[in-house]
């Protein structure tokens, strides 16, 4: 009925799809990122600062799921520093290995990146991300590459502005439900999202009351109410989709929104 239909349109156009839920564009992106290379240290604003420097955009929460990455790698996630002024120094004087915060990592790992949190992906890594549907982004420390003969912009003042000092670490608790035929972990919930991943083995029928369900099968191969789904696909369960059954054998990750 919708084929060939972009999601902005339907968002647009169909707001019933989506519950009627407010906001001037989709909430969440996810993404899967393959990072080749080391990827730029950044920071994100939080909702008030991105709406008072950014003209009423909006901040950015983000997660990573790691779906696969190099034996003894890291991310980096957080940083050093004891307080703003030595934030502000250690930036300055270009002491960017002390002050960056390194993560080991393996697969299945989860990490929440809140607003003023310095992070970045290393290369070899594969993630899946979710995030508040935001571009604002500062770039704090590039390696020194330079990309067409000249650095890359960075955003140092807001940066500073935006990161939070000290840096405190956040303990998700994942909650995990076990039965027979499936997993299901509930690797976050916040105000801007919630990411579940959930492993069949067999069938089952999952609650669901979201005003919409984005899905990815990370591996595996089954059907969703019948219809076959496998690895590598990302759909959306629409509006009054309701329960939903899961057979076959699939890892999926599930983000949302609350209503
Ligand atoms: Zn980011």
């Amino acid at each position: 009925m919708y084929k060939g239909k972009k999601l902005s349109s339907l968002w647009e156009n169909h707001r019933e799809l989506f519950g009627n839920i407010q906001g001037d564009r989709f909430p969440l992106l996810v993404k899967i990122i393959d990072a080749k290379d080391d990827l730029s240290i950044q920071v994100h604003p939080d909702d008030a600062y991105a709406k008072k420097n950014e003209n009423g955009s909006l901040g950015k929460t983000e997660c990573w799921y790691i779906l696969d990455c190099n034996e003894n790698a890291d991310l980096i996630i957080g940083h050093n520093a004891k307080d703003k002024e030595e934030l502000q120094q250690m930036i300055h004087n270009r002491e960017w290995n002390r002050l960056i915060r390194k993560v080991p990592i393996k697969k299945g790992d989860f990490f929440q990146i809140e607003p003023g949190t310095v992070h970045a992906i290393t290369a070899g890594t594969l993630i899946l991300e979710t995030q508040q549907n935001s571009d604002v982004t500062y770039r704090l420390y590039d390696y020194d590459r330079l990309s067409n003969g000249v650095p890359r912009e960075l955003h140092i003042e807001k940066s500073i502005d935006v990161i939070k000092a000290p840096f405190k670490e956040k303990n998700l608790e994942r909650k995990i439900t076990k039965e027979k035929n499936f997993t299901k972990e509930e690797l976050v919930t916040c105000e801007f999202y919630f990411v579940d991943k959930i492993d069949v083995d067999g069938t089952n029928t999952f609650e669901n009351l979201a005003p919409f369900l984005i899905m990815s099968v990370l591996e595996g191969e089954g059907s969703i109410n019948h219809t076959p789904v496998k690895k590598g696909d990302h759909f959306i369960l629409p509006d009054g989709f309701g329960d939903y059954t899961l057979e076959g054998k699939l890892s999926v990750i599930c983000s949302g929104v609350s209503r």
